[in-house]
């Protein structure tokens, strides 16, 4: 009696142990947060697959040359030259530079779409499609929150 007593007792505090686990240390555990200045609205975009709302990246109406990084990491993901305006709200473009993500199959929403991620740290950026307007016919749906651009000098 005893010992089945102590055996509930320690099962309730490692239930009560995991309840109280900080999510930002659950969803950690398989991806790498690098930037301790990232908001909670970019990580819940990359770490929880967030979208954020459509038309509110300042990014949309950048035009400069120069190089969009990940906002994690700082890996360069796009060049400026393939960047368009998709009037979708969020920034597009149509090819992302060699190595720069991983694809996996998205079927949430009821849909069927390829999700990508940062190749070096893991994080979500966005989804590509097959109805791009360029040579590739790719077009990379990003979260303008995942993204800092340096421009070029
Ligand atoms: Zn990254």
């Amino acid at each position: 009696m005893i010992f089945r007593r102590k055996f509930l007792k320690t099962l309730g505090i490692s239930f009560l142990v995991f309840l109280s686990l900080p999510y930002k240390l659950l969803y950690s555990a398989s991806k790498k947060i690098l930037n301790p200045d990232l908001s909670d609205q970019q990580k819940d975009i990359m770490f929880n697959e967030g979208t954020e709302r459509a038309f509110t990246s300042d990014l949309l109406k950048e035009n400069r040359n120069g190089y969009y990084h990940c906002a994690n990491c700082g890996a360069k993901l796009f060049a400026s030259n393939s960047k368009f305006d998709s009037g979708t709200g969020w920034p597009s473009f149509s090819e992302a530079l060699p190595g720069a993500f991983k694809t996996k199959i998205d079927y949430s929403f009821g849909m069927k779409r390829i999700e990508y991620h940062c190749a070096n740290c893991g994080a979500h950026h966005g989804h590509v499609f097959d109805d791009g307007p360029s040579a590739t016919g790719k077009r990379f749906c990003n979260n303008g929150l995942c993204l800092i651009f340096i421009p070029e000098d």
